[in-house]
């Protein structure tokens, strides 16, 4: 049922809320957007970067959907690298290094040119909700806006704290006040919530580091860019620098442990396992003699650098001491100190996977509150919330994404079922589909699906719509063609030559085959374009694999009745998490169908599952 208040009302103009606004004004909501601070609309808090491995992934499919993130990203990168590119396509993760400047600029003129959006600077103090519904937010100036869905992105900001040392002062980020009204009424409605905390490193004068004798490193000589859109970057490209952490670095930091606010026991919240602290590589590495630092700059017409691998919440005489310990810093100027910042946070466990809070309708939470950290899991949120937000209140169906078609479902799916312990960050380990979840064909994945969703605007269904259709043509001439394996053989490629003729596509698939090689051997109608070529040989890579997994996902379809006998032993299941083994042990499904509606199970846990009572059907009936 469409809502009598057509209104969106986004909390919070970060990488979330920015998101969320431009997702749900796509699906023709009206939206406001309230945040704290509007020339903050678009800030990196912590690391000047967008993309790597996983996170790049989520990037690449929000864009997919038309969202702004890789778009912003491309506008601000001064240095692309393809991670992993030696590596397979499936874990090969876009990263940019960007101006934090023209991040922040970018995403504000994208946010002030979509007639849609309006911008309202505030603080949102309450929400206001009638009858177990959301109606609209109070304000701190005593105004109030109605609507008829609210998404909350507050990131680290409810009765958020920052810690340098043993200083501590309330704070959302640096020099920013925390959002303690709102928090209070969090804790009034009941919602389970936790403390999770995060770091950044002191920033550093560039103009005092000693660049010579550093290494450093550039960007891709080929630039992979975010959005499917873009070729080249916008503007000029650097360098970074990298040095190295040393044993009287080291000694320093071990020496005055007990002044960081993490190991003094001043914080309680839990901190990101896979971005540790400086203090906590120093303790839970103690082995290693030394931790790489990136200098990354943080804007082309900055000198500030961000020294990547070095957040603390040591005092700030410290942090002065372990800096100048390093090479290339004995003369560093720290601009900004590092800190901690400790926030609360709601288990996304209360969430359904359109992130709508349940017991509230309307209300939908999306970004760093909901238990993850990091620029792309927030936004990728922003982007699920934005367009069931504007589903709700425009009367659609909700808008879900499995875990089989997207990182972005893998990210909800796990946030949703499993909660979090600590931050929650993005990793292609966590998707189990890997091999056809690439950052390379996103939007062959998406583009399509945000077509229907409605979400794609006419620009990119043109672009897309074209790549199609030059995808497809290419892929036909190579499926006209064939060749014999010994003729393969001859030219060099590893395979048996008495095995069966391949048509082009399949030859594709074969180690090292390229479409310039095939093109040597067989006469192709038309050589497709180079990026063309490129997805086609990238696709083909995959394709025997991707074959295989579609077709262990449709058995598991067709097993969702098989019984599972009482003296199952799920303890003796090797491959098995001790977190799944547990709860799988304390549930005593009766089906493999209610085996896969436990929290946190996996496909390929289910695939175990089903295959050893299979293998007893077998042993039983021989
Ligand atoms: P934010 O970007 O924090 O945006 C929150 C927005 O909400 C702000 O615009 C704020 O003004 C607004 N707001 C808050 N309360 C109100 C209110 N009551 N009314 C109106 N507006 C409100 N990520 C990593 O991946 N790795 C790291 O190492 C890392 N370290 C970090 C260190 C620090 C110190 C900080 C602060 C963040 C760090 N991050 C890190 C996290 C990264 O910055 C966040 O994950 C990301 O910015 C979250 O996006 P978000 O949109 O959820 O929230």
């Amino acid at each position: 049922m469409k809502h009598p208040e057509p209104r969106v009302i986004v909390i919070g103009g970060g990488h979330a809320g920015a998101e969320a606004a431009h997702a749900a004004a796509r699906m023709g909501a009206a939206v406001t957007l309230v945040t704290l601070r509007a020339d903050a609309i678009g800030v990196m808090s912590c690391n000047p970067a967008i993309g790597g491995l996983g996170k790049g992934h989520l990037v690449r499919e929000i864009d997919a959907l038309d969202g702004i993130m890789g778009r912003l990203a491309d506008a601000a990168g001064i240095q692309f690298r393809l991670l992993n590119r030696k590596k397979g396509p499936a874990v090969q993760g876009p990263r940019a290094q960007a101006d934090r400047r023209l991040y922040r600029q970018a995403t504000q003129a994208k946010i002030a040119s979509h007639p849609r959006i309006t911008v309202v600077e505030g603080e949102v103090i309450g929400l206001r909700s009638e009858g177990g519904k959301v109606t609209g937010v109070d304000l701190a100036d005593g105004s109030g806006i109605a609507a008829g869905a609210v998404i909350l992105t507050t990131g680290t900001f409810l009765n958020g704290k920052i810690f340098v040392g043993d200083e501590t002062r309330a704070g959302g980020r640096f020099d920013e006040k925390p959002s303690v009204r709102l928090a209070e009424q969090m804790r009034e409605l009941a919602l389970r919530l936790g403390r999770l905390k995060t770091g950044t490193p002191p920033r550093l004068d560039g103009r005092t580091i000693d660049w010579d004798g550093l290494e450093m490193q550039p960007g891709d000589d080929d630039p992979a860019m975010f959005s499917f859109l873009n070729t080249v970057p916008a503007v000029r490209q650097v360098a970074c620098g990298i040095t190295h952490t040393n044993a009287r670095t080291h000694d320093i930091i071990r020496d005055n442990l007990g002044r960081s606010a993490m190991y003094g026991g001043m914080i309680e919240g839990v901190g990101p396992r896979y971005c540790p602290s400086i203090e906590d590589k120093i303790v839970r590495f103690a082995d290693k003699d030394a931790h790489q630092i990136f200098l990354e700059p943080e804007g082309l017409d900055d000198p500030t650098v961000y020294p990547n691998g070095i957040s603390t919440s040591l005092p700030l005489d410290v942090q002065e001491a372990y800096v100048r310990s390093i090479a290339g810093l004995e003369r560093a100027v720290i601009t900004q100190p590092g800190y901690a910042v400790e926030y609360d946070y709601v288990d996304p466990r209360s969430l359904g996977p359109d992130l709508a809070l349940r017991g509230m309708e309307g209300l939908f939470l999306a970004g760093q509150i909901n238990g993850t950290t990091g620029y792309e899991e927030a936004a990728a949120q922003g982007l699920v919330a934005g367009l069931n937000a504007a589903a709700a209140v425009t009367g659609r169906d909700p808008v879900h994404f499995t875990r089989r078609e997207s990182y972005i479902g893998v990210l909800i799916d796990d946030l949703v079922t499993k909660g979090v312990s600590e931050p929650y960050r993005m990793f292609t380990s966590r998707a189990e589909f890997r091999l056809s979840l690439r950052a390379d064909n996103a939007d062959q994945r998406l583009t399509g699906r945000g077509r229907e969703i409605g979400c794609v605007g006419e620009a990119r269904w043109r672009a897309f719509s074209d790549k199609m259709t030059a995808l497809s043509a290419a892929r036909a001439r190579l499926e006209a063609v064939s060749l014999s394996s010994r003729a393969l053989a001859e030219a060099g490629v590893d395979v048996n030559p008495d095995g069966p003729r391949r048509t082009g596509l399949e030859a594709l698939s074969l180690k090292d085959m390229t479409v310039r090689r095939l093109a040597a051997l067989v006469d192709i109608d038309e050589m497709p374009d180079p990026a063309i070529a490129d997805q086609i040989e990238r696709d083909a890579i995959y394709s025997q694999y991707i074959l295989r997994q579609e077709r262990d996902i449709e058995a598991l379809e067709r097993d969702e009745s098989l019984p599972i006998p009482a003296d199952f032993e799920f303890g003796d299941l090797p491959g098995l998490s001790t977190e799944l083994r547990q709860k799988l042990i304390a549930a005593q499904p009766r089906t493999v169908g209610q085996a896969g509606r436990i929290d946190g199970m996996t496909p390929a846990a289910l695939m175990l599952i089903a295959g050893r009572l299979k293998q007893r059907a077998r042993q039983k009936s021989a």
